[in-house]
């Protein structure tokens, strides 16, 4: 194929010719005497990532269920009771991981489109008087279908009824891309990896822990060793790592996390919505739905449109990828043939939106769905040419529909 392939999963998504460049590297000497002058302030900047001032940031080889391990092996013991909700294939993974971890999970099954059901969970969490459920799982952005949900809310319903579980945030396809915020939601462990909103390869999972976490990791007694926050604490306060570690990833993440700040994360959230929107713009006018419900559960990182009945979304997948050159997310597990996926998030403009958009309604024509052409495309193009000078123009404008 001549120029370029279209990469428009919800991860891994594309990386900045700038990070690509960094992580090219000689490899290096992971106990040099100068390594702390490079790690040190690179733990402190991730926190801000976070929007913590009281976590601590950890970076284990891995990916984002790595980062799942780690939170409950390293706070949690054998038979704790977790509350967890499940609608969608990635919130049912972490509670399968739980549940073969020996925990005892409080599930509350919601139909896959809608998120965490915060007030079953209030309801749950009050009814609870003895204390026994011992963290809260909250996936914020459930990526297989693209729905967000209200971890402040959350933080909320503990707070009403003074519970004090721990409350553990999936952030994989939330953090450094939608509103995060670790401390002001008291937040416990929030997880994420390396090659969402990150922008890099796969490999690392980028965790953040309160210090409520970090003490109830003192006496909990799941069995871990590899993501034993002890034991990178014992190495990261002097700047190294328990273990080899992948330096050209933390290297890629320095200059990640350097645009992450220096474009403003609100900038980033803001894009993020901008860009998303236009996708939205172009669902609405292929006449088709999202597969999260209502607007409130909209996810700015992923959407998951929803073919009509009688068609498969994997033929118009394939067909993206083979004859376009673009590659759409699959439907997983429930939904599987039943949608197709448009990742939004990570470094994106609107014209490689254009591209997914373009890719995906040509798709959809060869599979005999019935959209008009250019109609998704157009619609998005007129909601992108509403900001003048681009996304940041579009501030205020965001925080006025809020
Ligand atoms: C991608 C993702 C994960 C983790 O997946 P890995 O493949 O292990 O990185 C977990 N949760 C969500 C919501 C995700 O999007």
């Amino acid at each position: 194929m001549y120029g370029v392939r279209g990469l428009f999963v919800p991860g891994p998504t594309n990386v900045p010719e700038e990070v690509r460049k960094a992580i090219d590297l000689p490899m290096e000497d992971h106990r040099a005497p100068t390594l702390p002058s490079f790690t040190l302030p690179l733990f402190q900047d991730l926190k801000q990532v976070f929007k913590s001032e009281t976590g601590q940031v950890f970076l284990f080889p891995g990916s984002g269920t790595g980062g799942w391990e780690a939170a409950i092996t390293n706070t949690l013991s054998t038979g704790d009771k977790v509350l967890a909700s499940r609608f969608g294939q990635f919130s049912h993974l972490w509670i399968d991981l739980c549940q073969r971890h020996g925990l005892d999970v409080e599930l509350i099954d919601v139909e896959w489109g809608e998120g965490t059901p915060v007030e079953l969970y209030a309801e749950v969490l009050a009814a609870d008087r003895e204390h026994k459920i011992k963290a809260v799982l909250v996936c914020h952005n459930e990526t297989a279908t693209g729905v967000t949900s209200d971890v402040a809310a959350v933080r909320e319903a503990l707070n009403e009824v003074d519970h004090p579980a721990l409350l553990f945030v999936d952030g994989v396809s939330s953090i450094a891309s939608i509103d995060f915020r670790m401390d002001e939601w008291g937040v416990d462990v929030a997880v994420s990896g390396s090659q969402k909103g990150f922008m890099l390869p796969a490999g690392l999972a980028i965790l953040c822990v309160s210090p409520k976490a970090l003490e109830a990791s003192k006496s909990a007694s799941l069995t871990r060793c590899y993501f034993d926050f002890k034991d990178m604490i014992a190495t990261n306060k002097d700047g190294y790592f328990p273990y080899t570690p992948p330096m050209t990833l933390i290297r890629g993440l320095r200059v990640s996390t350097d645009r992450l700040l220096e474009e403003g994360l609100d900038n980033v959230f803001a894009r993020h919505r901008f860009l998303a929107e236009g996708v939205r713009a172009a669902v609405r006018a292929w006449g088709l739905e999202l597969c999260a419900k209502q607007p409130k559960w909209y996810s700015d990182t992923v959407s998951a449109i929803v073919v009509p009945e009688g068609f498969d979304a994997n033929q118009v997948i394939q067909r993206a990828y083979h004859r376009y050159g673009v590659s759409l997310g699959a439907g997983l597990s429930k939904v599987a043939g039943r949608v197709f996926r448009i990742g939004h998030l990570g470094d994106l403009n609107e014209i490689m939106i254009m591209m997914a958009l373009s890719g995906a309604e040509m798709a959809m024509r060869d599979a005999g769905l019935d959209v008009a052409p250019g109609s998704g495309v157009g619609a998005a193009q007129e909601h992108y040419r509403r900001a003048e000078n681009g996304y940041a123009d579009f501030r205020p404008h965001l925080a006025a529909a809020e």
